[in-house]
């Protein structure tokens, strides 16, 4: 069902949706008869039952390949992985900029029940290892 191009190429989670589509096909689920909208294809970039369908109908050994899948579902997408700039690798560190310190609603670090967790806090009970 795939070249071995693609399984390099392409996320898991977009193969996954391509042979759920075929495993549609497969079992002539009722969808596999309703008319093609393509809104399948449009929305996920992946070819549906029917263009499965229609493809296996032309070639019986076709097979999936890059150019049936949207770009947006390769491993080295370019809005993914911007590790490039002028052909040369550029660290991750420098991609971050102006990093805010968000506080969370939890407890303040250190303490548990309003009560510290330092060592010589006497209202905890000690502690002993063995
Ligand atoms: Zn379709």
């Amino acid at each position: 069902m795939f070249n071995e191009e693609i399984l390099y190429k392409v996320t898991k989670p977009a193969l996954r949706e391509v042979v759920h589509q075929y495993k549609l096909l497969q079992r002539n689920d009722p969808h596999v008869r309703e008319r093609c909208l393509s809104a399948f294809t449009r929305t996920m970039g992946l070819p549906c039952c029917h263009h499965i369908k229609q493809e296996l109908s032309a070639n019986p050994n076709w097979k999936l390949s890059v150019a049936d899948v949207h770009a947006h579902w390769f491993y080295n997408h370019p809005d993914k992985l911007a590790t490039f700039r002028d052909g040369q690798p550029i660290h991750p560190h420098t991609l971050v900029q102006e990093l805010q310190i968000v506080h969370g609603k939890g407890h303040p670090l250190g303490t548990w029940n309003g009560l510290s967790l330092s060592s010589r806090d006497s209202r905890l009970p000690a502690l002993s290892i063995c």
